[in-house]
C-alpha cells in the first residue's frame, strides 16, 4: 500500500466529473486500499478519487468504500454543520447538508448494496460525491456566504 499525494486548492482534478467504473480490478483494488491509507494517515474521515489525481467514481470512508455511489434518495430536514476537507487544509466552513440520504453503490467486491445514512455519516459521502462531481464543498455555501468567501479567498477557483 502507498500513501498517495493529495491534490490541493486550484487543481483541476478537483473540478472535473469523475467516470464511472466498469469493472472491479486490481487497479480499483488497490486505487481502495491506497486512498485508504493515504485517508487514515491524514487524519480523514472520507476521501474521494479526484483528491489523488484519479477521475474514477470511487469513495473512501471510516468503514469501507464505495464505487459509483448514487444518491437515492435525500431527505429529513437540511443541516448546517462545520466541514473541513483535505484538499482545502484549515479551512472550515459551515455547509447545509440533508441529514439523511440513501445511497447506491458497489462494495469492493462488486457486490450492489445500499446504504441508509444519517448524521456525519450523511453529511461526508454528501461531500465526497461532490468530488467525484468535481464540486468543491465551499460551492455548496448559501449565496452571501459565498460571496463572503471569495471575498476572503479571491485566488480560489470555483
Ligand atoms: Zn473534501
Amino acid at each position: 500500500m502507498a500513501i498517495l499525494e493529495i491534490k490541493k486548492f486550484n487543481d483541476k482534478v478537483l473540478r472535473q466529473r469523475a467516470q464511472e467504473v466498469k469493472e472491479i480490478n486490481s487497479e480499483i483494488r488497490k486505487l481502495v486500499l491506497d486512498m485508504g491509507e493515504t485517508m487514515k494517515a491524514n487524519n480523514g474521515i472520507g476521501l474521494a478519487a479526484p483528491q489523488v489525481g484519479v477521475l474514477k467514481r470511487v469513495i473512501v470512508l471510516e468503514n469501507g468504500a464505495l464505487i459509483n455511489p448514487y444518491i437515492i434518495r435525500k431527505y429529513g430536514t437540511k443541516i448546517f454543520d462545520e466541514e473541513g476537507c483535505l484538499s482545502f487544509p484549515e479551512i472550515y466552513i459551515n455547509i447545509k447538508r440533508y441529514g439523511k440520504i440513501e445511497v447506491e453503490a458497489m462494495d469492493i467486491e462488486g457486490k450492489e448494496i445500499i446504504i441508509k445514512a444519517e448524521g456525519l455519516l450523511a453529511r461526508v459521502i454528501q461531500h465526497e460525491i461532490d468530488h467525484i462531481d468535481g464540486i468543491p464543498f465551499f460551492n455548496r455555501l448559501g449565496f452571501w456566504e459565498k460571496i463572503k468567501f471569495k471575498l476572503k479567498h479571491w485566488s480560489f477557483k470555483f
